[in-house]
């Protein structure tokens, strides 16, 4: 009887040793796949150079040519190599158009450089003139001459109005690698008309050949909506065959920023001959808002129809070059157009 007891003992810590090493082993080989998949995420996002990224794409997405002449304006460039120092004159404006309805204009210039927008500077409001002239010098510091060449000076011309809010009249943008601005260098610029400003997001496509990969990197300076005082943004990345959702993914929701670090990658299986018939959408979320999730601004890449042509290049090149991480900048659309029509 002893023994029988001794031998139920023994066999039943054998099966306890066994069941925690199975359970072990199991727990282990997940701990492993998860390991695995975070890691290669990771070495995913730290081989993409997400700094190195041109800007010169995105300019044709946020100036439209106006169907009326908006007026010029005269502005000059220098950059002091020594100094680190971009000096930017804003001299004066021609020809602004009426923006009272009471014959005036009260304008005022906004300058900065994206797509960082760290540094921005604005002048004194000119009352009641279309031709105003400020002469007043800014000066961008610790900008070296690599990353002064990736950047867009951007000048925003608006009318100050005291009641309602101030009008926008029109801008210009200068990408900085065309010249060193050595010297003074003058631009007398028309004024174009500046798309919604709902913010910016920056994303890295590859495409492997049977593979899809998306990395949302950041977004900058996204808009907050309505009476709301904060973003929690989020973003929602799908893959479309015509209407129907292939797959759906969310990236983490960021709290009270409007210039989110994502850093996500979703992966998104695709036979070769497939890759044409689908469209990647890409929407940025805002869950602040009371209820659902608002939309703050939207992407759509494929190639046929695309919201514009920093998306337009950026799926190009991802299809004609396997393999390689293809980063770019995008302004967020507010409204869906695709080929000029609208959508949503
Ligand atoms: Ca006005
Ligand atoms: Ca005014």
């Amino acid at each position: 009887m002893l023994l029988l007891v001794a031998a139920l003992v023994v066999a039943a810590v054998v099966a306890m040793c066994m069941c925690w090493c199975m359970f072990g082993c199991a727990r282990g080989k997940k701990e492993d796949g998860d390991d695995v998949t975070q890691t290669r995420a990771k070495d995913y996002f730290e081989t993409v150079d997400t700094e190195d990224v041109s800007y010169m794409d995105m300019c044709s997405d946020i100036l439209k040519t106006p169907s009326q002449f908006l007026g010029e304006l005269t502005f000059s460039v220098l950059y002091d190599e020594t100094g680190a120092t971009l000096k930017v004159q804003v001299t004066e404006a021609q020809s602004l158009p009426d923006c009272d309805e009471q014959t005036t204009c009260d304008p005022y210039v906004k300058v900065t450089l994206l797509p960082d927008r760290g540094q921005q500077f604005r002048t004194k409001v000119i009352k009641n003139r279309f031709s105003p002239r400020w002469l007043e010098t800014f000066s961008f510091k610790g900008l070296s001459k690599e990353k002064m060449r990736k950047q867009v000076l951007q000048l925003c011309v608006y009318d100050y109005d005291i009641i309602t809010r101030d009008d926008p009249i029109g801008a210009v943008l200068l990408p900085l690698c065309e010249y060193d601005f050595k010297e003074w260098r003058v631009f007398t610029e028309p004024l174009k008309l500046a798309a919604q400003d709902c913010g910016d997001l920056q994303t890295a496509l590859r495409w492997n050949g049977s593979t899809l990969t998306v990395l949302i990197t950041k977004a900058a300076h996204l808009r907050i909506q309505g009476f709301n005082l904060k973003l929690d943004p989020y973003v929602l990345v799908s893959v479309k065959h015509g209407s129907k959702t292939i797959k759906k993914y969310q990236t983490k929701t960021m709290r009270n920023t409007s210039s989110p670090q994502f850093k996500e990658t979703f992966i998104f299986g695709l036979e070769q001959d497939q890759l044409s018939e689908h469209t990647l959408f890409i929407e940025v979320m805002d869950s602040s808002f009371i209820g659902k999730g608002r939309i703050i601004g939207r992407l759509v890449l494929s190639e046929h129809c695309a919201t514009g042509v920093s998306e337009k290049n950026q799926w190009h090149e991802m299809v004609t070059s396997p393999g390689q991480s293809i980063v770019r900048w995008h302004r967020l659309k507010e409204e869906l157009r695709i080929n000029g029509r609208k959508v949503v």
